[in-house]
C-alpha cells in the first residue's frame, strides 16, 4: 500500500469535534487506498501552558524535565485521535515518540532526529492496521530520555516520517489554506501561492513565517519529500493548498515572492571594543559556545583603534548572551565599555529566488521604508533575501507597505 503522512497542527485538533473532523479526512485517504501515518500536535494553547508551568516552577529549569513536561500535550491528542478512528471502525493505534522509537540526539528542547526505524509500524500495517497515529514533536535520546524538537517541531516529525517511510506525500494541515505571500494575519491582501520553491520556503520559515518549522523544510529538500500545506477547515479538494517543490517547477519570475516578519528579535551592541585581529572570534566564540543564535552582525568603522560591534539574536537569548559576554570580559578575552540591548525590534525580510537575477530590490525596499518614516537599524542580505531590523511597532506597517510596493497580491 502507498503511504501518506498527514500532520494536524494545534488548531486542527483543538477540540474533540475538530479531532473528529481531522479523523474523517484520514478516513477518506484510507478509503483512497493509503496506509496513513498521522502526526498530531498538542491541542492549541496546550504547549504554551506547559512551557509556562515549567518556567514558573523552575526558572533555570533542567532541560530534560522541560522536555518531559512539554512533550506531554501530544500524547493526549495521539490517543484521542486513535480512539476517534477506532470509533469510525478504522484500525488505528497511537505511538509516542519513544515507542517508534524516534531517535534523536541529546539537545533537549531543540533535538535533531537521527533515526526512525520503520519495522515496528510496518509490521502493524502488515497485520491490517490502517492508521499509525504518532505524537509529533517528541523523541528519545541515546540516554533514554524524552526529547523535543523545538517549537513547531511536529512539522519536522511529519517530514521525517515521510522520508523514512518513502511516503507518497506529506500533507501539513493547519489553520490557513496554504503558504501566503506574507502572514495573512498581518496583511489581509496576502495571496495564497500554488507552489513555492524549497529554497524560498526555507528562507521564509527561518525568517519568521511559522507556517512550517525551518528544519522540516530542510529535511523535505534533502530527501525530496513532496510537501503540501493545506487547511483542515476547508472542504476536501485533492488539489488544495500550496506545494513546496523544486525550483525548476516554478514558473513565476518575480524578484520577490514573499515578506516575512519576526518579532522575537533583539539587537545587542558592544560599545568600544578593541579593533584588532581576533576580536570577532573572541566575541562570537563564547556566544556560539552558549548556544546563541547570532543572526545579523555589523562592525562600525573604528576610531582610535576602538569600534562598536552590533549583532542580533532571539529576544529570549539576550540574558544568556549577556552572561556569555560578561564572562569573556571577566576572563580578559575581550574588553568593552558597555553592552547595550534593544529588545523592541523586529526583523522584516524580502525573499525571492528572482533576486538572483534582478537588481534594485534592496534600493526599492529601503525607499519604501523611508517613505513610511521607518528607520532601518541593521541590514543583512544573501543571494535570495534582504532583511532589516526596525522598531517592532512598525512591523505591520513595514510588511503591508512592502507587500504593496512589490505588488505581491498580484500573481
Ligand atoms: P499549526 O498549529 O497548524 O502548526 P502554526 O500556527 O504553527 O499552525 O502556523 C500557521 C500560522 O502561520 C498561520 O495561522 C499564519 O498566521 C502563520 N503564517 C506566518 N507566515 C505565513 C505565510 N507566509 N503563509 C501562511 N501562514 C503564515
Ligand atoms: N506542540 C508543539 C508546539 O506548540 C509542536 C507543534 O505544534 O508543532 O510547539
Ligand atoms: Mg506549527
Amino acid at each position: 500500500m502507498p503511504i501518506l503522512v498527514m500532520k494536524f497542527g494545534g488548531t486542527s485538533v483543538a477540540t474533540l469535534d475538530r479531532i473528529k473532523r481531522a479523523a474523517k479526512r484520514v478516513g477518506r485517504e484510507v478509503a483512497n487506498g493509503y496506509d496513513v501515518i498521522v502526526i498530531v500536535s498538542a491541542m492549541s494553547g496546550e504547549t504554551n501552558k506547559l512551557v509556562g508551568y515549567v518556567g514558573e516552577t523552575s526558572p533555570m529549569y533542567d532541560a530534560r524535565e522541560y522536555d518531559a513536561v512539554v512533550s506531554s500535550g501530544e500524547n493526549v491528542t495521539a490517543g484521542l485521535m486513535a480512539l476517534t478512528l477506532q470509533e469510525m471502525d478504522i484500525p488505528a493505534r497511537s505511538w509516542q515518540g519513544w515507542q517508534v522509537p524516534l531517535k534523536t540526539n541529546s539537545a533537549h528542547g531543540a533535538a535533531r532526529i537521527e533515526e526512525i526505524p520503520t519495522d515496528n509500524i510496518v509490521a502493524k500495517f502488515d497485520e491490517g492496521m490502517k492508521v499509525a497515529v504518532v505524537a509529533g514533536f517528541q523523541g528519545i535520546s541515546p540516554e533514554g530520555r524524552i526529547t523535543t524538537l523545538g517549537r513547531g517541531g511536529s512539522d519536522t516529525t511529519a517530514v521525517a516520517f515521510a522520508a523514512a517511510f518513502d511516503a507518497e506525500r506529506c500533507d501539513i494541515y493547519t489553520d490557513v489554506d496554504g503558504v501566503y505571500t506574507t502572514d495573512p494575519r498581518i496583511e489581509s491582501k496576502a495571496r495564497k501561492m500554488e507552489k513555492i520553491a524549497f529554497e524560498e520556503m526555507l528562507e521564509l520559515a527561518s525568517l519568521g513565517a511559522k507556517v512550517l518549522q525551518t528544519r522540516s523544510v530542510e529535511l523535505a529538500m534533502r530527501f525530496g519529500v513532496r510537501l503540501r500545506v493545506l487547511s483542515s477547515f476547508e472542504e476536501y479538494d485533492p488539489n488544495a493548498g500550496t506545494l513546496i517543490c523544486a525550483e525548476e517547477d516554478i514558473v513565476e519570475n518575480k524578484p520577490v515572492s514573499g515578506v516575512a516578519a519576526s518579532r522575537e528579535e533583539a539587537k545587542m551592541t558592544l560599545v568600544s571594543v578593541a579593533d584588532r585581529p581576533g576580536i570577532a572570534a573572541a566575541i562570537f566564540g563564547p556566544l556560539a559556545e552558549s548556544g546563541i543564535n547570532v543572526d545579523m552582525i555589523i562592525q562600525n568603522i573604528s576610531e582610535d583603534g576602538r569600534t562598536d560591534m552590533t549583532f542580533s539574536c532571539p529576544t529570549d537569548q539576550v540574558e544568556r548572551a549577556r552572561s556569555a559576554l560578561d564572562g569573556a570580559k571577566e576572563r580578559g578575552e575581550i574588553n568593552f565599555a558597555e553592552l547595550l540591548s534593544d529588545t523592541e525590534v523586529a526583523k522584516i525580510s524580502l525573499v525571492g529566488i528572482g533576486m538572483r537575477s534582478q537588481s534594485g530590490v534592496a534600493a526599492k525596499m529601503f525607499k519604501v521604508l523611508s517613505d513610511e518614516g521607518i528607520n532601518i537599524k541593521v541590514i543583512a542580505t544573501s543571494e535570495i533575501k534582504i532583511s532589516v531590523l526596525v522598531d517592532r511597532k512598525y512591523t505591520e506597517l513595514a510588511v503591508q507597505s512592502l507587500h504593496d510596493a512589490f505588488e505581491l497580491e498580484k500573481a
